[in-house]
């Protein structure tokens, strides 16, 4: 079987340490066992996104010479397939419409307990749509951390798949678009470990073979706080990009002889590809990277 990786940013601001550090793990990660590396732009949710990100990302990883293989999918553009699986669920009474508040549900302790489940609510206005949770995931295999658990209620939640104010969900649409790209295995960082067992329950509602999952550790702030879009983390810099790839490398474990580091960036990502292996990440799943100047 041939591996299909993938880098799916969020367009919510420009490409940062944090986001470089999930391109290039995916991107070693496909490249050494010679499969494809897609990238999709996940511009699900409007309000978080900024004019001109997506083409600013795309020109960062143009400028970091991470090449991808094929068109670029954005899932803006895909959302008949998506209302498409939540009709077909609805009709089959896999899914049902919602109409508690967050404020509710904060109420009740914070996790859904089906409420609507039952209420065969017809009229969808200002409502929720849920999937009724018929294989829950307790745990799941990390390809470096191993088995990780999937607390309960959480698990067991019938959790939202479109929102009250209309857009999809992230869990939703990451899955349908994998499994239409014919993704083998999902690498990306480790804010996403919790929402992992509903999409590994969404492949068993749909009955296709689940990827493998490779989660990498987050780069946080001075303050602790996850490098983030949202939190306007730096932008790396396109003009200069070896100092950021290469910290965002040694993050990811490697160890870069000296004459690599003098090599052009081409002969660094190559050098790359060659040495990856998953155990050289790191086992935290956080950490502080040390930022000298100029990589940020
Ligand atoms: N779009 C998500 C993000 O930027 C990543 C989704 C994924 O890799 O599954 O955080």
């Amino acid at each position: 079987m041939t591996y299909i990786g993938r880098f799916a940013p969020s367009p919510s601001g420009p490409l940062h340490f944090g986001s470089l550090v999930a391109a290039l793990g995916s991107y070693f990660q496909a490249r050494s066992q010679h499969g494809q590396w897609l990238v999709r732009i996940e511009d699900l949710d409007p309000p978080r996104e900024m004019p001109g990100a997506a083409s600013a990302i795309l020109r960062t990883l143009e400028a970091y010479q991470l090449e991808w293989d094929g068109e670029i999918v954005y899932q803006s553009q895909r959302h008949s397939l998506y209302q498409q699986q939540i009709n077909a669920w609805l009709s089959q009474g896999d899914a049902y419409y919602c109409r508690c508040t967050r404020k509710q549900i904060k109420q009740t302790g914070g996790f859904y307990s089906g409420t609507c489940r039952e209420l065969k609510i017809q009229d969808s206005h200002g409502c929720a749509i849920r999937l009724k949770m018929h294989h829950p995931v307790y745990q799941f295999d990390d390809q470096r951390h191993g088995v990780i658990a999937i607390p309960n209620p959480l698990a067991d939640e019938d959790f939202i798949i479109k929102r009250r104010d209309g857009l999809f969900a992230y869990n939703l649409a990451v899955v349908l678009d994998d499994i239409a790209q014919g993704v083998t295995e999902v690498v990306r960082g480790a804010d996403l470990i919790e929402p992992t067992g509903r999409q590994i329950s969404l492949y068993k509602l749909l009955n296709q073979p689940c990827v493998s999952y490779l989660h990498l550790p987050l780069a946080l702030d001075e303050h602790g706080q996850k490098l983030s879009k949202q939190n306007h983390a730096t932008a790396i810099d396109d003009s200069n990009p070896r100092p950021a790839l290469i910290a965002a490398m040694n993050f990811l474990g490697f160890d870069i002889p000296k004459q690599v580091l003098q090599a052009t960036l081409g002969e660094i990502l190559q050098w790359g590809i060659e040495n990856w292996q998953i155990c050289q990440l790191p086992d935290t799943l956080e950490i502080t990277p040390r930022f000298s100047n100029e990589s940020r």
